[in-house]
Protein backbone atom coordinates (compact mmCIF):
# COMPACT_ATOMS: atom_id res chain seq x y z
CA UNK A 1 0.00 0.00 0.00
CA UNK A 2 1.04 3.56 -0.72
CA UNK A 3 -1.28 4.90 0.60
CA UNK A 4 -0.04 8.23 3.08
CA UNK A 5 -2.36 9.57 6.21
CA UNK A 6 -1.48 13.16 7.56
CA UNK A 7 -2.59 13.83 10.99
CA UNK A 8 -1.52 17.05 12.29
CA UNK A 9 -2.97 18.76 15.48
CA UNK A 10 -2.32 20.64 18.84
CA UNK A 11 -0.71 18.98 21.98
CA UNK A 12 -2.81 16.38 23.74
CA UNK A 13 -5.54 16.01 21.06
CA UNK A 14 -5.28 12.55 20.99
CA UNK A 15 -2.99 12.37 18.01
CA UNK A 16 -0.78 9.21 19.11
CA UNK A 17 -3.31 6.87 20.14
CA UNK A 18 -5.34 7.75 17.42
CA UNK A 19 -3.00 7.37 14.82
CA UNK A 20 -1.29 4.12 16.06
CA UNK A 21 -5.22 2.27 16.18
CA UNK A 22 -5.34 3.57 12.86
CA UNK A 23 -2.26 2.03 11.51
CA UNK A 24 -3.28 -0.76 12.90
CA UNK A 25 -6.36 -1.41 11.23
CA UNK A 26 -4.96 -0.18 7.95
CA UNK A 27 -2.01 -2.52 8.32
CA UNK A 28 -0.18 0.68 7.50
CA UNK A 29 3.31 1.61 9.14
CA UNK A 30 3.60 4.83 11.91
CA UNK A 31 5.38 7.81 12.21
CA UNK A 32 5.69 10.01 15.31
CA UNK A 33 7.50 12.88 14.12
CA UNK A 34 6.86 14.47 17.25
CA UNK A 35 9.71 12.11 18.58
CA UNK A 36 11.83 13.23 16.56
CA UNK A 37 12.04 16.75 17.50
CA UNK A 38 11.85 15.40 20.89
CA UNK A 39 14.58 12.98 20.62
CA UNK A 40 16.79 16.16 18.91
CA UNK A 41 16.30 18.24 21.99
CA UNK A 42 17.24 15.36 24.10
CA UNK A 43 20.66 15.00 22.73
CA UNK A 44 20.74 18.78 22.89
CA UNK A 45 19.93 18.82 26.48
CA UNK A 46 22.68 16.22 26.99
CA UNK A 47 25.35 18.25 25.20
CA UNK A 48 24.91 21.13 27.19
CA UNK A 49 23.92 23.26 23.99
CA UNK A 50 21.87 26.46 24.83
CA UNK A 51 18.39 25.51 23.30
CA UNK A 52 17.66 29.20 22.80
CA UNK A 53 20.45 29.91 20.93
CA UNK A 54 19.71 29.30 17.43
CA UNK A 55 23.31 30.18 16.33
CA UNK A 56 24.01 26.83 18.59
CA UNK A 57 21.24 24.26 17.76
CA UNK A 58 22.05 25.32 14.12
CA UNK A 59 25.80 23.82 14.41
CA UNK A 60 24.34 20.90 15.85
CA UNK A 61 21.43 20.02 13.57
CA UNK A 62 23.25 17.20 11.65
CA UNK A 63 24.94 15.70 14.72
CA UNK A 64 22.52 13.36 16.42
CA UNK A 65 21.94 9.76 14.82
CA UNK A 66 17.92 9.02 14.66
CA UNK A 67 16.68 5.97 13.91
CA UNK A 68 12.46 5.77 13.94
CA UNK A 69 10.78 2.08 13.85
CA UNK A 70 7.49 2.56 12.55
CA UNK A 71 5.68 -0.49 13.46
CA UNK A 72 2.42 0.97 15.26
CA UNK A 73 2.35 -1.40 17.86
CA UNK A 74 6.17 -1.03 19.25
CA UNK A 75 7.04 2.49 17.85
CA UNK A 76 10.62 3.09 18.85
CA UNK A 77 13.08 6.13 18.69
CA UNK A 78 16.74 5.60 19.58
CA UNK A 79 19.63 8.09 19.63
CA UNK A 80 22.95 6.95 18.48
CA UNK A 81 21.64 3.69 18.75
CA UNK A 82 20.08 3.77 22.33
CA UNK A 83 16.00 3.78 23.01
CA UNK A 84 15.48 7.13 24.35
CA UNK A 85 11.24 6.20 24.38
CA UNK A 86 10.90 7.20 28.29
CA UNK A 87 13.45 9.93 27.93
CA UNK A 88 12.10 11.97 25.42
CA UNK A 89 8.72 12.37 27.70
CA UNK A 90 10.43 14.06 30.76
CA UNK A 91 9.73 17.84 31.46
CA UNK A 92 12.76 19.10 30.67
CA UNK A 93 12.26 17.78 26.87
CA UNK A 94 8.69 18.96 26.72
CA UNK A 95 10.09 22.72 27.70
CA UNK A 96 12.71 22.42 25.41
CA UNK A 97 11.44 21.05 22.00
CA UNK A 98 9.37 23.99 20.96
CA UNK A 99 12.31 26.26 20.87
CA UNK A 100 14.12 23.47 19.45
CA UNK A 101 11.68 22.89 16.65
CA UNK A 102 11.69 26.67 15.38
CA UNK A 103 15.49 25.88 14.16
CA UNK A 104 15.29 25.84 10.53
CA UNK A 105 18.07 23.53 10.54
CA UNK A 106 16.63 21.39 12.43
CA UNK A 107 13.31 21.54 10.59
CA UNK A 108 15.22 20.97 7.37
CA UNK A 109 17.19 17.78 8.75
CA UNK A 110 13.74 16.29 10.32
CA UNK A 111 12.03 16.66 7.57
CA UNK A 112 14.66 15.21 5.00
CA UNK A 113 14.85 12.09 7.35
CA UNK A 114 10.37 11.87 7.45
CA UNK A 115 10.15 11.95 3.72
CA UNK A 116 12.87 9.25 2.98
CA UNK A 117 10.58 7.00 5.51
CA UNK A 118 7.08 8.06 3.78
CA UNK A 119 8.23 7.30 0.42
CA UNK A 120 8.83 3.60 1.18
CA UNK A 121 4.81 3.05 1.61
CA UNK A 122 1.97 3.16 3.45
CA UNK A 123 2.15 4.92 6.42
CA UNK A 124 0.08 7.04 9.07
CA UNK A 125 2.42 9.96 9.80
CA UNK A 126 1.37 12.43 12.95
CA UNK A 127 2.93 15.70 13.73
CA UNK A 128 2.00 19.75 13.10
CA UNK A 129 3.29 20.20 9.49
CA UNK A 130 2.36 16.88 7.89
CA UNK A 131 -0.55 18.23 5.60
CA UNK A 132 1.15 21.15 4.96
CA UNK A 133 5.09 21.08 4.28
CA UNK A 134 6.07 17.41 4.94
CA UNK A 135 3.65 15.61 2.40
CA UNK A 136 1.14 18.04 0.70
CA UNK A 137 0.67 15.04 -1.66
CA UNK A 138 -0.97 13.08 1.71
CA UNK A 139 -4.16 10.99 0.07
CA UNK A 140 -5.52 11.98 3.64
CA UNK A 141 -5.14 14.88 6.22
CA UNK A 142 -6.57 15.39 8.86
CA UNK A 143 -6.05 17.93 11.81
CA UNK A 144 -7.17 17.07 15.18
CA UNK A 145 -8.30 19.31 18.01
CA UNK A 146 -9.57 19.42 21.67
CA UNK A 147 -10.48 21.94 24.78
CA UNK A 148 -7.39 22.82 26.33
CA UNK A 149 -8.47 21.12 29.70
CA UNK A 150 -9.67 17.51 28.00
CA UNK A 151 -6.30 17.49 26.23
CA UNK A 152 -4.51 18.79 29.77
CA UNK A 153 -6.62 15.46 31.49
CA UNK A 154 -4.83 13.14 28.63
CA UNK A 155 -1.71 14.03 28.92
CA UNK A 156 -1.51 14.44 32.79
CA UNK A 157 -3.38 10.90 32.93
CA UNK A 158 -0.80 9.55 30.59
CA UNK A 159 2.22 10.89 32.75
CA UNK A 160 1.00 9.63 35.74
CA UNK A 161 0.54 12.64 37.09
CA UNK A 162 -2.46 14.89 39.46
CA UNK A 163 -1.23 18.44 38.42
CA UNK A 164 -3.80 18.70 35.54
CA UNK A 165 -3.01 22.80 35.72
CA UNK A 166 0.74 22.49 34.76
CA UNK A 167 0.02 20.02 32.48
CA UNK A 168 -2.63 22.65 30.70
CA UNK A 169 0.16 25.55 31.37
CA UNK A 170 2.92 23.33 29.27
CA UNK A 171 0.50 22.86 26.69
CA UNK A 172 -0.83 25.93 25.91
CA UNK A 173 3.02 27.46 26.13
CA UNK A 174 3.79 24.62 23.11
CA UNK A 175 0.39 25.28 21.26
CA UNK A 176 1.54 29.12 21.39
CA UNK A 177 5.42 28.76 20.15
CA UNK A 178 4.32 25.76 17.39
CA UNK A 179 1.54 28.20 15.76
CA UNK A 180 3.13 31.17 16.53
CA UNK A 181 7.20 30.34 14.51
CA UNK A 182 8.34 31.76 11.29
CA UNK A 183 8.77 28.12 10.02
CA UNK A 184 6.29 25.60 9.20
CA UNK A 185 3.68 26.97 11.91
CA UNK A 186 1.13 24.66 13.35
CA UNK A 187 -2.15 25.36 10.62
CA UNK A 188 -4.55 23.32 9.46
CA UNK A 189 -2.85 22.54 5.76
CA UNK A 190 -5.31 22.65 2.61
CA UNK A 191 -7.82 20.24 1.96
CA UNK A 192 -7.95 18.89 5.90
CA UNK A 193 -10.80 17.19 7.71
CA UNK A 194 -10.90 19.02 11.29
CA UNK A 195 -12.20 16.66 14.23
CA UNK A 196 -12.63 18.15 17.27
CA UNK A 197 -11.91 15.43 19.90
CA UNK A 198 -13.26 16.68 22.74
CA UNK A 199 -17.10 14.95 23.36
CA UNK A 200 -15.32 11.78 21.24
CA UNK A 201 -13.55 8.45 22.69
CA UNK A 202 -10.76 7.26 21.22
CA UNK A 203 -12.66 4.52 19.30
CA UNK A 204 -14.97 6.95 17.73
CA UNK A 205 -12.15 9.24 16.40
CA UNK A 206 -10.22 5.73 15.24
CA UNK A 207 -13.76 4.76 13.10
CA UNK A 208 -13.93 8.18 11.56
CA UNK A 209 -10.33 8.18 10.53
CA UNK A 210 -10.35 4.78 9.46
CA UNK A 211 -13.96 5.56 7.19
CA UNK A 212 -12.31 8.41 5.38
CA UNK A 213 -9.32 6.69 4.44
CA UNK A 214 -11.35 3.74 3.28
CA UNK A 215 -14.27 5.94 1.50
O1 LIG B 1 3.64 15.69 19.15
P1 LIG B 1 4.47 16.11 20.32
O2 LIG B 1 3.67 16.82 21.38
O3 LIG B 1 5.31 15.01 20.87
O4 LIG B 1 5.48 17.17 19.71
C1 LIG B 1 6.40 17.84 20.52
C2 LIG B 1 6.83 19.15 19.87
O5 LIG B 1 7.58 18.88 18.68
C3 LIG B 1 5.71 20.07 19.41
O6 LIG B 1 5.24 20.88 20.46
C4 LIG B 1 6.39 20.89 18.32
O7 LIG B 1 7.15 21.94 18.90
C5 LIG B 1 7.39 19.91 17.71
N1 LIG B 1 6.92 19.31 16.46
C6 LIG B 1 7.04 20.04 15.30
N2 LIG B 1 6.69 19.50 14.10
C7 LIG B 1 6.22 18.24 14.03
C8 LIG B 1 6.07 17.48 15.21
C9 LIG B 1 6.41 18.05 16.42
O8 LIG B 1 7.46 21.20 15.35
N3 LIG B 1 5.93 17.72 12.83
Amino acid sequence: SSLVVAVDGTSGSGKSSTCRAVAERLGLRYLDTGAMYRAVSWWMLQHDVDVDEVDEVTAHAHTPQLESGTDPRRPTITLDGVDVSVEIRSDAVNAAVSPVSTVPAVRARLVELQRDIIGAGGIVVEGRDIGSVVWPAARLKVFLTADPSARAARRAAEAGSTDVTATQESLLNRDRIDSGRAVAPLTMADGAVHIDTTDLSLDEVVDLIVGLATA
